[in-house]
């Protein structure tokens, strides 16, 4: 059998033999610890009729787990300087590829065409960079990949704001953008002392299902995520004032406060306390009279 990459005596070993420094602006802290990476692994729901793509392998520690468990892995790593250590700690598994490039910079439906036609499913299982968090979720969202699952490691700060409910301070249109697209739930809360180097905040892994269809009936959907952010501009302020600042004039705001009771919003309320069907609500009937 292989040894497993993710023990602090083999992470250490690997990264002196390459002589490898590791570099902060990459976000890259290296998980040691066997026991999350089972967690995160069997979060995915992963079997050998599916694919896993992973962004970020640092030098191959989850990637190994993911190889154990999923048909295809594949996984894209910014750092060409991790490339023949890679070589090394993945090749004995014939089904793993490592893309080398910038995820955000990467054609992931040429990918997955490239990579996963014969896998049923394909989830996405990382220990994410945080200096990139956000927006690596919301281009594997946007793009609307043929995802199950998308179970990663982030800043529990973020966690909290995925997973967040109408009505507290972590609600925010991160909230709905996510839940728009998911089904969220945290898997566990992770503690600093898994990683080489240890990072400077709390971790969470976070299991996003990704949903066959959006849980409420949206037109146009750049209006409604548009309406939202809107309505966190000012988040002190309230849905009426937030409302009137991005899409009326001192001539036009007469009709505003009849279009939010239409919609069966009070103007008083703020953005944070409405729920995603009352988002839905709102921007059908703003739209309709912004026409
Ligand atoms: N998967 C490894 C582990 O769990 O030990 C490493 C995780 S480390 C938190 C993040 C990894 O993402 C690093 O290897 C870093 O080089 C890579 N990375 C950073 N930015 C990236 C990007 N834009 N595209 C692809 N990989 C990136």
């Amino acid at each position: 059998a292989t040894e497993d990459i993710a023990s602090p005596k083999r992470t250490k070993e690997l990264i002196q033999k390459y002589g490898f420094t590791l570099k902060k602006s990459l976000g890259q802290n290296f998980l040691i610890d066997q026991n999350i990476l089972t967690k995160i692994v069997s979060a995915a729901e992963l079997d050998t009729g599916k694919g896993a793509l992973e962004i970020g392998p640092g030098i191959g520690a989850l990637t190994q787990q993911l190889a154990k468990t999923a048909g295809r892995v594949v996984a894209v790593e910014i750092d060409q300087r991790l490339l023949p250590m890679l070589k090394e700690t993945l090749g004995p598994y014939p089904h793993v590829s490592v893309v080398h490039g910038d995820v955000l910079k990467t054609d992931l439906r040429e990918l997955f065409e490239a990579h996963f036609r014969d896998v049923s499913k394909v989830s996405v299982v990382a220990n994410l960079p945080y200096y990139v968090t956000t927006p690596i979720v919301m281009k594997l969202l946007e793009e609307k990949l043929p995802l199950e699952h998308i179970v990663v490691m982030i800043q529990k700060e973020v966690a909290d704001r995925m997973a967040a409910k109408p009505g507290g301070k972590d609600y925010g249109s991160l909230s709905i953008a996510v839940q728009y697209y998911c089904e969220p739930e945290v898997v566990t809360i992770v503690p600093h002392t898994v990683f080489i180097p240890q990072p400077n905040v709390d971790s969470a892994v976070i299991k996003l299902k990704v949903r066959e269809r959006p849980p409420v009936e949206v037109e146009d959907e750049s209006f409604f995520f548009d309406v939202v952010q809107a309505s966190f501009v000012q988040r002190r302020k309230t849905i009426y004032n937030n409302m009137a600042a991005r899409y009326f004039t001192k001539e036009t705001k007469g009709q505003l406060e009849g279009i939010l009771r239409n919609a069966g919003i009070e103007p008083s309320r703020r953005g944070e306390t409405l729920s995603i069907e009352e988002y839905s609500v709102l921007s059908r009937h703003l739209a309709a009279a912004l026409k």
